[in-house]
């Protein structure tokens, strides 16, 4: 069986354990047993973490010595480069990635993502001339400088931690800031490894720590709270998102949030090839567990019937060809833990209680593994309205919503509380005019791909507040200074 190295704190340039000795298992959720040990971080760890790292942005020529970071970053790429064997194993173990994920979202676009951000560096912009204006009396010359905001709490979650962790620590450090790590507790490998490598790469003590610990919002909350932390960048449920707000604001602090999805896919009774557009939305990746899945397909009335025999054929073709942690070829494998199979099976026996039919799959699968299986599952018959259309599942549950119109298409996909990403496919033209109305971050027109390191994403509406990746996902660590002076001075 596979045993992880032991998952260490890393604070003010030092890996650690817990203060007191304090460990608790990491469950594997293949088979439900422990896969390794992590540090139990106590208040103690936390403060500790803190004042590391207000130290090191004020006292330090972190936030000013954009040639040393820069170098510093390319330097922890390289090193996690080397460690892509490692990356691959903590994928699999800690968050339940099948191996045929790992050359996707978990390791390899997750890597991509940081030589995006190293590319787009340059465009940054650090400062801005505004040109003179006369008032009061005289002409002043203005000038914008964009400086680092400081402190940054990174809080994230288990379902593609490297991917998510990456998109706040490479951006938060690239802008100047200094940052405290705190990875979910079902993922802290995914976490601690940004300790070990930072040390490894020679970053100033403070510049980076990492906590983690298992009782619940503790550390999170430790952070959200404290006035020496600048801004806090979370990704994870509405429901915590609205919570850090919420306890963020008797500091005022600045808030970035990546929230939920319930992302609609349009498939048009023009579409191009209308078969594979219906294959494409089978839930399958990662077991459902993906911010920006499209987990509502909305298809034609008049192509309905067709629609449901495509995907009865699709997930019976894909029969048993899933949960094997040892073939390559699988896209799925569990859900992360205990407590997220019940409620992904909860959210099933919901879908039938409402009167929604269940196309295919449904039920909790043991004969997999002792961990933490569901199989693929669909749902037809679905109005929007019903909760399994409305709520995120996280889990491996398509709902197939039929609409009588584009119209009908448009408010259907728009009523929703969340606006992560979604797609539309059809004749061009028809499809871009209804990817521009419909209310989310992010929309694939004929399956185009908008999620990469280096262009922006976030949400609109409950699904988030601001956007990650990119040039604007440096920028969002940056706070706007204007200068002026006398014109001519
Ligand atoms: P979660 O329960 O919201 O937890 C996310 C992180 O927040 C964890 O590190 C958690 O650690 C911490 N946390 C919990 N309560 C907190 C509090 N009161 N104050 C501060 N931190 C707190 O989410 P999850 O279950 O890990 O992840 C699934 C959710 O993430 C889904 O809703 C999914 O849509 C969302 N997600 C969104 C994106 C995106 O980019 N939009 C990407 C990936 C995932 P503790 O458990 O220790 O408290």
């Amino acid at each position: 069986m596979t045993t992880l190295p032991e998952a260490k704190l890393f604070i003010d340039g030092q890996l650690r354990d817990a203060a007191g000795g304090r460990t608790y298992d990491v469950i594997s959720p293949w088979t439900g047993e422990p896969v390794g040990k992590a540090a139990d971080a106590t208040a103690g760890d936390v403060e500790a973490a803190i004042a590391a790292a207000r130290r090191a942005f004020d006292e330090t020529d972190w936030s000013t010595n954009r040639e040393k970071r820069l170098a510093l970053v390319r330097k922890y790429r390289e090193l996690f480069e080397a460690a892509r064997p490692r990356l691959a194993e903590l994928a699999i173990h800690e968050a339940g990635a099948a191996m045929g994920a790992i050359d996707k979202a978990h390791v390899a676009l997750a890597l991509q993502g940081w030589d995006d951000y190293l590319e787009v560096f340059d465009r940054v912009q650090w400062e801005k001339d505004y040109g003179n204006k006369f008032g009061y009396g005289y002409e002043s010359h203005r000038i914008a400088v964009y400086e680092p905001v400081g402190v940054v709490a990174a809080i994230t979650p288990w379902n593609v931690p490297l991917y998510v962790n990456i998109g706040k620590v490479v951006a938060a450090l690239l802008a100047g800031c200094t940052v405290i790590l705190k990875p979910a507790p079902d993922t802290p490998g995914a976490g601690a490894i940004f300790g070990e490598l930072a040390r490894e790469a020679g970053f100033p003590d403070g510049v980076i720590n990492v906590v983690f610990g298992q009782n619940p919002a503790e550390a999170g909350e430790m952070l959200v709270k404290d006035p020496r932390v600048d801004l806090v960048s979370f990704t994870g449920s509405t429901a915590v998102g609205k919570r850090i707000m919420e306890q963020g604001a008797p500091t005022l602090k600045r808030v970035f949030l990546e929230l939920g999805g319930k992302s609609a896919k349009i498939v048009l009774d023009d579409a191009p090839n209308f078969a594979m557009d219906v294959l494409t939305t089978m839930l399958i990746f990662h077991a459902g567990q993906g911010c920006a899945v499209q987990s509502r397909l909305l298809v034609p009335e008049s192509r309905y019937e067709e629609a449901r025999a495509i995907l009865k054929q699709g997930y019976e073709g894909l029969g048993d060809n899933w949960g094997d942690p040892a073939n390559p070829a699988h896209l799925m494998g569990p859900v992360i833990n205990k407590r997220q199979m019940e409620r992904v099976l909860g959210y099933i026996q919901i879908g039938q209680d409402e009167g929604a039919t269940l196309l295919y799959g449904g039920r909790a699968r043991p004969d997999k593994g002792s961990g933490y299986f569901v199989e693929p599952t669909v749902f037809v018959d679905v109005r929007n309205d019903m909760r399994i259309a409305q709520e995120e599942i996280f889990g491996p549950v398509l709902v197939v919503i039929p609409y009588k119109d584009d119209e009908d298409a448009i408010r259907i996909a728009n009523e929703s509380a969340y606006g992560l990403s979604g797609g539309v496919s059809g004749s061009f033209d028809r499809a871009m005019k209804i990817a521009r109305r419909i209310r989310t971050g992010s929309v694939g027109v004929n399956n185009g791909m908008c999620i990469a390191g280096d262009i922006p994403f976030g949400g609109y509406k409950a699904s988030g507040i601001g956007r990650e990746w990119g040039v604007e996902g440096i920028e969002e660590f940056l706070e706007t200074k204007m200068i002026a002076y006398p014109a001519g001075a």
